[in-house]
């Protein structure tokens, strides 16, 4: 399990300051997480505007 990123994403970046992993980086047209670091913490998911993160 980790969170993903949906292509709601608008690439604003929120996220990725916000990452106490530093484990979100800007993709092709949304912003992607590196699943095999990510500890589920959900601070992603709370500073996203348009509520892209979620667990899967
Ligand atoms: S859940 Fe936490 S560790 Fe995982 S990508 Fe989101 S902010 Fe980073
Ligand atoms: S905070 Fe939301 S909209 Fe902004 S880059 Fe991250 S996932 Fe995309």
């Amino acid at each position: 399990m980790a969170y993903q990123i949906s292509n709601d994403c608008i690439s604003c970046g929120a996220c990725a300051d916000a990452c106490p992993n530093g484990c979100i980086s800007e993709g092709d047209g949304k912003y992607e997480i590196n699943e095999s670091e990510c500890i589920e913490c959900g601070t992603c998911a709370s500073v996203c505007p348009v509520e892209a993160p979620s667990a899967k």
